[in-house]
This record gives structure tokens, sequence and C-alpha cells, in this order.
């Protein structure tokens, strides 16, 4: 994690070297005494509270990496404190301590969202091992997010936040696969607003992109959620609709076409017919085309057709202009 953090020391850390934080909450002195030692000789920076409530407002005022709670304490107990952690704005492991008399405790508080529990009387190993290993668990969580983030990033373009080129292949690569595996079918609209030049010319660059930033969320809000909207280019934009039939297709992409034309967009009198739209050009596999390349270029010719059939219009690739 690249979240540097000001220490103490006035030395910037990284969340991965950062000492890692730990709150010891118990009503007896001799244990939290005794789960300090412990845990200082490991390297860890180490809090004390000796109740429940304590604790909670320790850990609303602190950020800790992991809180070791007694169960049975008067006022707050363990679970309250477990209870407490989930509502806190970071996320912090607890571990609960319980005798094995009072195990059913342990597994409740589990249920409550705790991490692990350690048993007393205590065996320092025990002790040891449960705590590096929710430590090494919020590590690897933490790697993972940041991956996904990452991965996600480089899939999205950057101004609209949709797919970006290089993904639409890879997505319409493996649900074409997908299709041809399963007998399934799947469609592609290839969208371009019309004469968005003249808009540009008019209102400058950056009100063009705004207008493809609102494109492109009117694009995402009228799809399903198991649609793939794409930025293909500059001012073209795709739809993968993965199980949508030729026919269900088209009235997809009508109801998309009249959206974009009924919308407003900011500036849009200065075009011709005072309103900014968009043409679609469609292509179903397998029936309309039988392959990835031949989808692709099939919706791209509809599209070229509805561009020369005098724009703001579906086509379907092998039929006639639609409206
Ligand atoms: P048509 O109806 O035939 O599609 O006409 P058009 O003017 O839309 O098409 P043309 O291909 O001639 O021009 C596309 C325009 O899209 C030109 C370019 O300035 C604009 N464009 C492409 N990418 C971007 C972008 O990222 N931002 C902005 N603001 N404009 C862009
Ligand atoms: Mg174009
Ligand atoms: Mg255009």
């Amino acid at each position: 994690m690249i979240t540097p953090e000001e220490t103490t020391h006035g030395i910037e850390e990284t969340e991965e070297t950062r000492v890692a934080r730990l709150l010891i909450v118990d009503d007896e002195e001799i244990m939290r005494e005794f789960l300090r030692e412990v845990l200082t000789d490991e390297g860890y920076v180490i809090d004390l509270a000796s109740s429940g409530r304590e604790a909670v407002d320790k850990m609303r005022g602190h950020t800790y990496d992991i809180v070791i709670t007694d169960v049975v304490m008067p006022g707050l107990d363990g679970l309250g404190v477990v209870s407490a952690a989930k509502e806190l704005p970071y996320e912090v492991a607890v571990i609960v301590m319980t005798g094995y008399a009072s195990m059913e405790t342990a597994v409740e508080s589990m249920k409550l969202g705790a991490t692990d529990y350690i048993t007393k009387p205590f065996n320092i190993d025990q002790i040891r091992i449960i705590v590096k290993n929710a430590l090494e668990a919020r590590a690897l969580k933490r790697r993972a997010a940041e991956g996904e983030f990452y991965k996600e990033l480089s899939r999205k373009d950057g101004l609209t936040e949709l797919y970006n080129h290089r993904f639409f292949h890879q997505l319409l690569d493996t649900e074409v696969s997908r299709a041809e595996r399963y007998n399934r079918v799947v469609s592609l609209l290839m969208i371009d607003i019309d004469d968005f030049k003249s808009y540009n010319d008019s209102h400058g660059h950056p009100s063009g992109d705004l207008v493809l930033r609102r494109l492109a969320r009117l694009l995402k809000r009228s799809s399903r959620n198991c649609d793939f909207v794409a930025r293909y280019g500059g001012e073209e934009f795709a739809v993968i609709a993965p199980e949508v039939s030729a026919e269900s297709a088209r009235r997809m992409a009508e109801r998309i076409r009249s959206l974009i034309d009924e919308s407003d967009f900011e500036g849009e009198e200065t075009m011709s017919g005072g309103r900014l739209t968009i043409s679609i050009g469609l292509a179903t596999y397998p029936i309309q085309a039988d392959s990835k390349s031949a989808l692709l270029e099939n919706a791209d010719r509809a599209l070229y057709r509805a561009k020369g059939n005098g724009k703001n219009q579906v086509v379907v690739w092998g039929e006639e202009k639609l409206n």
C-alpha cells in the first residue's frame, strides 16, 4: 500500500513497513501487562485499555491493526468491542480472549466478525502465531484489493471511465468464444456521435469532452449490468450485449438512440437539427456474423450505412434502415 503515514518519529513509512499497532483490552491489569510484554517483544506497538468503553474511545481516536479483547468484562464486553470495531472508518482485526469454559462466546464473537480467538490460560506461542496470522491475512487482503484496483484501472478509459479499446477486444473475444461454445447469441452495437466535429468546432474540445462523459454515463445507465460498454475510439462507443437476440438488440439500440436524441446536451442547439444525436450499427452473432472479426466488421458497416442514410438512426446488418 502506498499510503505514507507520518509517524511520531517524523519518518515517512508506508502501510507495508509500518510497525503494527495493537490495542489490548482486559479489565485485569495482570493480563494486560502480560500481553503487553509478550507482544512488545514481538516488535509491535502496544496500547492498553481496561474496559470495553475505553477501548472503543481509543479505537475511534487511533488506527489499530489488531484489537485483542477479553470477552467477559463489566460494562461493554468483548462482543460489544467486536460490534463497535465494525463501525469504524478503517478495518481492524479483532481477536477475542476466552477461557475454555466460555468457548460458545468465542464462537458467537466470530459470528459477529472477530478474526480469531485466544484461549486462557495463555499459551505464548499460540498468541504469537495468531497475531502474526491476523496481520498477514490483512496484508494479503490489502494487496489483493490493490491488485484489483490497478487491474480495473488498466482496463478503463480515463475520460469516460468506460472500458478502453484494448479491453473491449478482450471482452469481445471472450463473449464470442463463450457464445460459440454454448450455442448462445451475442449482439454488438457500434455507436458514433453525429457531426461531432461541428460540436467541437463551435464549443471547443473541453466542452466536447464533457459531452463524451455525459454520453458515457447515459450509455451505462441504459444498458444492463451484464452488458459491456466501451469507448471504442475518440467519439465512438461499443456495447457488447451477451445473450441478447437480434430482435431485442434492435429494441435496445432504438431505446438508446432515442434517449440520446431526447437528452439535453450543453450547447447542442448549434448542431444541425438543434440536437446532439448518435447513429448505431448493429450485428448479432452467429446469425449476422460467424466470427468475432465478422461481428465487428458488420456492426461497423451497419454504422457506416446509418451515417449514409442520414444519421440519428439504427441500422441492423443485413437489413434496411429502421424508422
Ligand atoms: P459523423 O456524423 O460522420 O460521425 O461526423 P463527425 O464529425 O462526428 O465525424 P468525424 O470522424 O469527421 O469527426 C469526429 C470528431 O470527433 C473529430 C474529433 O475532433 C472529435 N473527437 C474525437 N475524439 C475526441 C475526444 O476525445 N474529445 C473531443 N472533444 N472530441 C473528440
Ligand atoms: Mg467517428
Ligand atoms: Mg461522429
